[in-house]
């Protein structure tokens, strides 16, 4: 495809549009209009001219507005609470007449499309220029009431902080990466951050590139409001009927809930019996006069599931030493008594929980700080002034059904 083809023949430039499905209601709520040019007989996709750094920047922004211009007249007869999302590279953003875009923008205002409808999808992968314009920019376009997103999120972690500083309405994440067999164990984390940043900026999470029903089934299981992708609909040359997918998604949202329902089932059932468990073997041992002994006792009991127990005071500071499973067996870490623990992410909230509910806790998956290993604590309140912490090991709870 050569871009002087393309230049010298716009008409044959044309707007695609891929709808954007929501949660919340299961139909569309919006559509990514994406590049198109018809040779042959075929569309082809105009992403990679966009992309070209070798074609003129005002050649690649001619084209873009040209087909933008398209977009917006058959916009026209859409619902009016349907989004219109438009890709803009941020190099192309700040290149040249600042202006052009938001002058489109207010003509078609004019004609019926309000500006908070629109959403614009900033790429920054490969921005060379001034941050500090791009974000003046991007709030000079908010004044006008035009939302945000940042596009092709998830690959790597290096935009987290950037995110912060635009503050987004919305965050596209795609989920390419999570079709590849060796899908990075990193990408769990970098979703998981995504999520939590989301939810702090109050920003709606958009998930696209979904391609099979897993795919749909994470997003929903990561708070996803909207979808895109082949599976749901792909880019077409007109609009879809909104409620094209509403059975469909309302179907598979119900079995996404049962399939997450039988798990917080499942795991409550492994939590109550930890509870009975420990209960038994505290009472079995109540007698022994020091932590220490204490310890030494339960690793019998415990030998198959745990590599590390301890006992804290309720403000965290240890009254035990750790015991520790190593390679050699199980070792007494002296070292350990009095550290203070009241520092790690919902020690204190646990605490409290376990003192009001005199029940155990069994924590969510996390990396263990010292094995690195992808572990879960199962907490108990010994008394009221100690809580014993059994941590699980990897190996235990790949065995059991529901724990990973
Ligand atoms: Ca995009």
């Amino acid at each position: 495809m050569d871009a002087l083809d393309i230049l010298t023949d716009l008409d044959n430039t044309v707007p695609f549009f891929q709808p954007i499905f929501s949660a919340d209601e299961h139909r569309v709520i919006g559509y990514e209009i994406l590049g198109r040019y018809k040779t042959e007989g075929e569309y082809k996709s105009l992403g990679p001219f966009f992309l070209d750094e070798n074609i003129p920047e005002e050649y690649r922004i001619e084209v873009d507005n040209h087909i933008l211009k398209k977009a917006l007249q058959l916009c026209l007869t859409l619902d009016s609470d349907i989004f219109i999302f438009i890709n803009r590279d941020a190099d192309l953003l700040m290149h040249g007449d600042e202006e052009e875009l938001l002058q489109i923008l207010l003509e078609f205002e004019e004609k019926g499309i309000s500006m908070n409808r629109i959403v614009l999808e900033i790429s920054e992968r490969n921005y060379h220029g001034d941050i500090e314009h791009l974000d003046h920019l991007l709030n000079y376009y908010r004044t006008y009431g035009i939302r945000i997103a940042v596009d092709k999120l998830g690959n790597d972690r290096s935009h987290l902080d950037r995110i912060g500083q635009i503050s987004p309405n919305i965050l596209k994440v795609d989920l390419l990466a999570l079709r590849s067999t060796n899908t990075s164990p990193g990408f769990q984390d970098i979703i998981y951050s995504l999520s939590m940043l989301a939810r702090k900026i109050g920003a709606t999470l958009l998930f696209e590139n979904i391609e099979m029903v897993y795919q749909l089934e994470y997003a929903w299981k990561n708070s996803g409001r909207y979808y895109q992708g082949f599976y749901l609909h792909k880019p077409v040359p007109d609009f879809v009927d909104r409620d094209i997918l509403k059975d469909q998604l309302k179907k598979e949202c119900q079995h996404f809930i049962s399939n997450e329902k039988k798990k917080l089932e499942a795991l409550y059932e492994i939590t109550e019996s930890f509870q009975l468990k420990i209960s038994e073997l505290l009472q079995k041992y109540r007698r022994l006069d020091s932590y220490e002994v204490l310890l030494n006792s339960l690793v019998k009991d415990l030998d198959q599931m745990a590599f590390r127990m301890y006992v804290c005071d309720e403000d965290g500071f240890q009254e035990s030493p750790n015991i520790f499973k190593g390679k050699d067996g199980w070792v007494i870490q002296p070292e350990y008594l009095q550290k203070n623990w009241s520092w790690r992410p919902y020690f204190l909230e646990n605490i409290l929980k376990m003192r009001k509910e005199k029940k155990g806790i069994l924590s969510d998956l996390y990396s263990d700080i010292e094995t690195g290993e992808i572990i879960r604590t199962f907490s108990y309140p010994f008394n009221e002034k100690h809580y014993l912490f059994i941590d699980l090991s990897y190996e235990y709870l790949y065995e059991q059904i529901g724990l990973l």
